[in-house]
Formats: C-alpha cells, structure tokens, sequence
C-alpha cells in the first residue's frame, strides 16, 4: 500500500521551493511508501482548474488501495500533525479533511483512497479559476453517502501553530466563474436525486480529457508532471 500525495501546481515557485525543502522530509519519515507527484498545468492562457488537474494526478496511479492526500502547496504542518493526523487510518467510504474551510468543502488537504475517489467520480473538471470545486467535491462525498470527518479548519485560532501557511496570492480569485459556480453548487442541494447523479456524472474521472507533456524527476520519490488541460 501507497501513500500519494499530490499537488495541483502552477507558477508557486516559492512555495513549492519551501514545502519539498521543509515538509516532504517530514512527510518522508512517517508516512510509508510514499510519492509525491506536483501535478503542473501548463501555460496555455486558461485559468487554473484545480480539481481537473487534481484528477489528471489521480488517475496517474489510479489504484483503489493506495492512500492520496490532495495537498495545496502553500500550507506545511508541523510534526505533530503529522503523526495525529496524516497518519491515521482511513477506510473506504471516508474522506478525512486535514486542513480544510469552515464552509463546509473538501479543499485543502485531504486524505481518501483510491475506491473512495472512484466512487464520487473525482472532481468535476468543469471549474476554471477559483472556486467552489471542493464544494463540489462535498456535494458528491454527500451524495453517496461518504463519511466525512475534518480536522484543523482555517478559522481555528491555533491554525498557525499547526501549519506554516503562507499568505494568499490570490491569483485564483481573477476568476470568471466564482459566483457562478457558487450558485451552482447551492443548487445541487435542491435537485432531485436522479439529476444529482446525473450532474455527478456529467464531469470528473469518467470523461477526464488530459496530455501529459513533460515528466520530470524532482528526487527520489518526487516527480512532477506537466500537463495539458482543455
Ligand atoms: N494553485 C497553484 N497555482 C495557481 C492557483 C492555485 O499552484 O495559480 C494551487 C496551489 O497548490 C494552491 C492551491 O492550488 O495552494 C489552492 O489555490 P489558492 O492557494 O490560491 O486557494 P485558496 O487557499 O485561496 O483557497
Ligand atoms: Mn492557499
């Protein structure tokens, strides 16, 4: 059994800079058999979609018993959090959110395994700039049924003891589709559950359109990957 991390990526140079510095030797020591796989999109004048690329690194394994952690690049935890927390068991049919929103979404840093992911279909691929996939993600957990636990939220006064995170570029906010989707998402909650699934399956894992252009040892057991979206 694997334990994955991955990190959707672009243009965070600094940050990534510092978090394989400082946090994957961390990671490295506790957590067994483990790759990290940064999962670059390319620069191609579209806005950054996390959750689409997040998928394209999903599926770059795509094994049921492995372990993934979706890992944001500019947040780092401490020791301690990973022993309390990284490191506890998960089951099928349990996303547990590490460091998560208070509102209520699966962003962040999360853990799962592979069979969890598969049966939510991923994220949808359909969000470009900020926002709102990992309420979708949420949506989805809800749908069908998942266990759901979080652990530090980032309105938790200690966050900052927990984590080295570092300040918002912001750069995902220049979006066109936050209040959209946010609308979108609301939505969901409203609609029978034949049109859930339906929704659910209209974008994720199943009809994930990617080209990795580029691969790219980082060291040992840390690749990153560049890849073309559309
Ligand atoms: N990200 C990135 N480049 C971007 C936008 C986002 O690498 O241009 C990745 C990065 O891992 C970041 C995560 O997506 O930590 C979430 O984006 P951001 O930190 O902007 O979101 P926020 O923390 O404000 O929700
Ligand atoms: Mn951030």
């Amino acid at each position: 059994m694997k334990n994955i991390i991955l990190i959707p990526y672009r243009n965070r140079e600094e940050h990534l800079k510092y978090w394989i510095e400082n946090t994957y030797p961390k990671l490295n020591k506790v957590l067994k058999n483990l790759e990290v796989l940064v999962i670059e999109q390319s620069e191609d004048n579209k806005l950054f979609n996390r959750g689409k690329v997040l998928n394209v690194g999903f599926k770059y394994y795509d094994e049921d018993e492995y372990n993934y952690f979706t890992h944001d690049v500019d947040v780092n935890p401490i020791d301690e959090n990973i022993l309390n927390i990284y490191n506890k068991d998960i089951s099928n049919n349990h996303i547990m959110g590490i460091y998560t929103s208070q509102c209520d979404t699966l962003g962040g840093i999360i853990k799962f395994n592979g069979s969890t992911y598969k049966k939510i279909n991923g994220f949808t691929n359909k969000y470009w700039g900020w926002g709102c996939e990992d309420k979708n993600l949420q949506n989805r957990s809800e749908f069908y049924n998942i266990k759901i636990t979080k652990n530090i939220l980032n309105n938790d006064k200690k966050r900052f003891e927990y984590f080295k995170i570092f300040n918002d570029v912001n750069d995902r906010k220049t979006s066109n589709n936050g209040f959209k989707t946010n609308f979108e998402y609301k939505k969901f909650k409203i609609l029978s559950n034949e049109k859930k699934e339906e929704l659910i399956l209209e974008s994720g894992l199943n009809n994930l359109e990617y080209k990795i252009i580029k691969e790219i040892i980082i060291k040992d057991n840390i690749k990153k990957i560049i890849v073309k979206i559309w």
